[in-house]
């Protein structure tokens, strides 16, 4: 009864992805639960989690992410030191105000 009798394919043209529930692949699949639409000519994503606007993670940083929790600076600050001092706020380009 299913069509996913065969190895069926995303039916969304250009798509090559294994079929996963009416007719779409996974990520068209949620694509179409969570908008309604495929939105075919938007190529997918493969990384979705990078970069998705999702905010830092770092309590009262609203910066946007950079990798996987934090914005690039809490990121670095991370690498460097192994935790993102969250209650060192962050520098936002040293003011200039070179007197001349
Ligand atoms: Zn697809
Ligand atoms: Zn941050």
């Amino acid at each position: 009864m299913t069509i996913a009798d065969k190895v069926a394919l995303c039916t969304v043209p250009g798509c090559m992805r294994k079929h996963e529930a009416k007719g779409y692949c996974d990520s068209h699949y949620k694509r179409f639960k969570a908008l309604g639409d495929v939105m075919a000519d938007k190529p997918l994503r493969t990384n979705i989690n990078r970069k998705n606007g999702a905010p830092c993670t770092v309590a009262g940083c609203t910066r946007e992410q950079y990798s996987r929790m934090f914005c690039k600076t809490h990121y670095q600050r991370q690498l460097k030191h192994g935790h993102v001092m969250a209650d060192k706020p962050l520098r936002t380009n040293k003011t200039r105000q070179q007197s001349c």
